[in-house]
């Protein structure tokens, strides 16, 4: 081995994610389907696991019973006492921890695949939470490839104190495909969905047979910091995002550029003196959250050429 060959163990167990949010359709639809019938997503040596995690609230076709799974899945949380008394989504994280993870037990899943829905104009995206793994790197850089022209971004949100608790326990990937309504399923949406897990499990299989991937370099847009809206002295919003900047997910956003708009036409623009890219406009889950938009910056990421250790 040398210093710019990477060599991993083969994977072994693979697991899809659907429903985390129980109103994004998409995940939810393919994982029952797969459930029904699952010769797409099977490769040879390889376990693959279709699964829903928060049936409740796919049940009630709402984000969350509780609180967000998708923000449970902390050291804290997953060390609670379990007792009835805890929140619907902490029990669920901790049965999901159980079954599928967690992280570095020998057990546990090598990847997860969990699929989600944004209302904003995000096309296909990957999320990264990690920008010195050369296997990622090189799977993501595979799905690019193979769905060009298509476009499909991956949003690093490696970031020293925006903590987003999802999955250091368990290796969860997070694939969002948008814009789609919550609620809605959308023709074009499952079709991108579909074919991104079909380039991963395909990028697996590969690797598993012994392919070389080639040092490889992917952009990538780096999370900066979460915008809230502007609020008036109760709480309130008191203005919305402006239409220049509506549905232009990924699109440099200039210093003085329109940002919201309130209802008396004022016009309120991005400061600061450099160049972001707007990622999550105007998402319907992010109301609660206290977030207009994410601003990132542009960047490319190495990897180094990696094989499976087992050839
Ligand atoms: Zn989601």
């Amino acid at each position: 081995m040398t210093s710019c060959h990477v060599t991993e163990d083969p994977i072994k167990k693979v697991a899809i994610f659907g429903g985390t949010h129980g109103n994004e359709l998409t995940g939810v639809f393919l994982v029952k389907h797969w459930l029904e019938n699952g010769a797409e997503i099977q490769r040879t040596g390889l376990e693959v696991k279709p699964f829903i995690t928060n049936p409740r609230a796919v049940k009630k076709c709402t984000r969350y019973i509780d609180c967000d799974l998708n923000r449970v899945f902390d050291s804290e949380n997953l060390g609670k006492t379990m007792s009835k008394d805890l929140p619907y989504e902490v029990r669920r994280a901790q049965e999901i921890n159980h079954l599928f993870g967690p992280k570095d037990n020998e057990d546990s899943y090598d990847v997860i695949f969990d699929l989600h829905n944004t209302t904003s104009n995000m096309g296909c995206t990957l999320i990264l939470e990690d920008s010195g793994n050369d296997f990622l790197i090189q799977m993501f850089h595979y799905i690019k490839t193979s769905l060009a022209p298509l476009p499909c971004y991956v949003y690093l949100i490696e970031h020293p104190s925006l903590k987003y608790a999802t999955t250091r326990s368990i290796a969860k990937y997070p694939v969002e495909v948008g814009p789609q309504p919550q609620g809605v399923l959308r023709a074009d949406i499952l079709d991108q969905m579909r074919k991104m897990i079909k380039h991963a499990l395909d990028f697996i299989q590969n690797f598993n047979e012994g392919k070389e991937f080639p040092p490889c370099a992917i952009e990538v847009y780096k999370i900066m910091e979460k915008v809230d809206y502007p609020r008036n002295e109760n709480g309130d919003i008191a203005a919305i995002i402006h239409p220049n900047l509506q549905d232009q997910d990924w699109k440099p956003l200039h210093p003085g550029d329109p940002v919201f708009l309130t209802l008396d036409g004022q016009i309120i623009p991005l400061g600061g003196d450099g160049t972001v890219y707007p990622v999550f406009v105007n998402e319907a889950a992010y109301y609660e959250k206290r977030e207009a938009f994410a601003k990132t910056t542009k960047l490319t990421l190495n990897a180094k050429s990696v094989r499976s250790s087992l050839h």
